[in-house]
């Protein structure tokens, strides 16, 4: 099963994907952890990309897609992958749907974990990451409403979208996800 996972800064993506690799035996690519992964290990991408992650901008296409692009070419991908936090915008859509054509894996679905703003707020304040502060979080909600959401009808269209609600306790939400992925899973 190929998965993307799709929804704003604080949507507690990471939460629920640590749970669904578990239950579907998916490989969890997450741009954000490589990113972070990159920074703390000082490579020349890592360095890049702070700059950006510091703002709360998006990294710029190319550096994602090169590290997206090394990382399913990885044999755990070969049984099915949870993408979080990729792709956030067209032209990395547009890439990874290259990508996949090229290797005739297509995506299964993509979930959007729907939740509103004055939320995300709450949540994100009470987290304590370096880029958590009232400044960075605000940018990055701007990002994912000019350079994310687009992608919801990206996907609509091809008729991929599936929509959740994110609000509700981790267990709530777990449960309305699964009854979306059960029928996909082999
Ligand atoms: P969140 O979704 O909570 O903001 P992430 O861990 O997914 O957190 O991402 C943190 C930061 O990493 C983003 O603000 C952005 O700078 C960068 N980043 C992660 N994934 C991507 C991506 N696919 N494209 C561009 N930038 C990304």
């Amino acid at each position: 099963m190929r998965i993307v996972f799709i929804g704003p800064p604080g949507a507690g993506k990471g939460t629920q994907a640590e749970r669904l690799i578990e239950k579907y035996k998916l490989a969890h690519l997450s741009t954000g952890d490589m990113l972070r992964a990159a920074r703390d290990a000082g490579t020349e991408i890592g360095k890049k990309a702070e700059a950006f992650m510091s703002r709360g901008e998006l990294v710029p296409d190319d550096v994602i897609m090169a590290i997206i692009a090394e990382r399913l070419a990885e044999p755990d991908c070969r049984g099915g992958y949870l993408l979080d936090g990729f792709p956030r915008t067209i032209a990395q859509a547009e890439a990874l749907d290259a990508m996949l054509a090229k290797k005739t894996t297509p995506l299964d679905a993509v979930v959007e974990l729907r939740v509103a703003e004055e939320e995300l707020f709450n949540r994100l304040a009470g987290r304590g990451r370096a880029d958590d502060n009232p400044d960075v979080i605000r940018q990055r909600l701007v990002a994912y409403r000019r350079q994310t959401e687009p992608l919801l009808d990206y996907y609509a269209e091809k008729g991929l979208l599936e929509v959740v609600d994110g609000l509700g306790t981790v267990e709530e939400v777990f449960d309305r996800v699964t009854v979306v992925l059960d029928p996909l899973a082999e």
